[in-house]
């Protein structure tokens, strides 16, 4: 979309002003950003190195925004690519954390369109009849949280080794709905982000909003990888991305709520 209003001064601003305020201002203001239209949240984006202009899109538009359209220019994620997937109550999805190279990536992908079935000599079914265990990745994950409405709501049993297994709907946890209460604790945190700002020791902060929301600390040892198998050319692709991270909220010293990325395995983006 060509504009967007800042909440912290009111102003609407084209993309083109907004690129031009003072780095500081924008940093700031660039987390409390609406649609003009629909008033959700909105996050901006610095022309790319690669020539891209700047510009701004939402986080999503709710339902039915006119200016949706505006943004499918821009990659604006979760759009248009859903597969159908049948979860019944009770289904245990197992998240599959481990990565590598390309062969590994294919195998998943191939195994995850076949049938259902049991791999490593694991036991399925003790459910019940409909009941299934499957193998899921990160970023399958992710997606069924962005196009699926229905999945974060469910009573899929997410289970993640070495961690207490919880129903989608209390192991997943959007952006916005983030309290207190899940500080210290282990779940998939997930929404969208407004901004990457570089920290102290070469860390990269992703952030999804102003100072009371909460954000994703990169450390500078996985930034890389995280970078290349994302195919995000520079930081500033962070800005609009979707983020699913499974680890623990902490909260800091100055009431910061944060989670660090501690494994390159427990991010996915889109
Ligand atoms: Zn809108």
């Amino acid at each position: 979309m060509d504009t967007a209003i800042c909440t912290e001064d009111g102003l609407t601003y084209t993309a083109v002003e907004f690129s031009r305020l003072d780095p500081l201002q924008l940093e700031r203001k660039r987390r409390h950003l609406i649609c003009e239209e629909c008033g959700l949240a909105a996050f901006f984006r610095k022309p790319s190195r690669s020539g891209r202009g700047a510009c701004f899109g939402a986080r999503p538009h709710r339902e039915g925004c006119n200016l949706a359209a505006t943004d499918n220019e821009i990659r604006v994620p979760g759009t248009g690519d859903d597969q159908d997937e049948a979860f019944n109550p009770g289904d245990r999805i197992i998240v599959e954390l481990t990565f590598g190279g390309q062969d590994g990536e294919v195998h998943l992908d191939r195994d995850e369109r076949g049938p259902r079935r049991p791999r490593g000599g694991r036991h399925i079914g003790e459910g019940g009849p409909h009941a299934a265990q499957m193998h899921r990745r990160l970023s399958t994950l992710l997606r069924l949280l962005v196009t699926a409405p229905n999945f974060r709501y469910s009573d899929q049993i997410i289970a993640v080794t070495n961690q207490p297994e919880l129903p989608a709907r209390d192991f997943f946890v959007h952006l916005s709905d983030v309290t207190p209460l899940h500080i210290g604790q282990f779940r998939g945190f997930w929404g969208q982000l407004t901004d990457a700002r570089e920290g102290a020791d070469g860390v990269l902060w992703l952030n999804s909003g102003g100072r009371a929301e909460m954000s994703f600390c990169l450390p500078p040892e996985h930034r890389p990888e995280v970078m290349q198998r994302f195919r995000l050319e520079e930081e500033e692709d962070f800005s609009g991305s979707y983020i699913l991270v499974l680890g623990t909220l902490h909260v800091s010293r100055n009431n910061k709520k944060f989670c660090v990325i501690d494994d390159p395995a427990v991010i996915a983006l889109r």
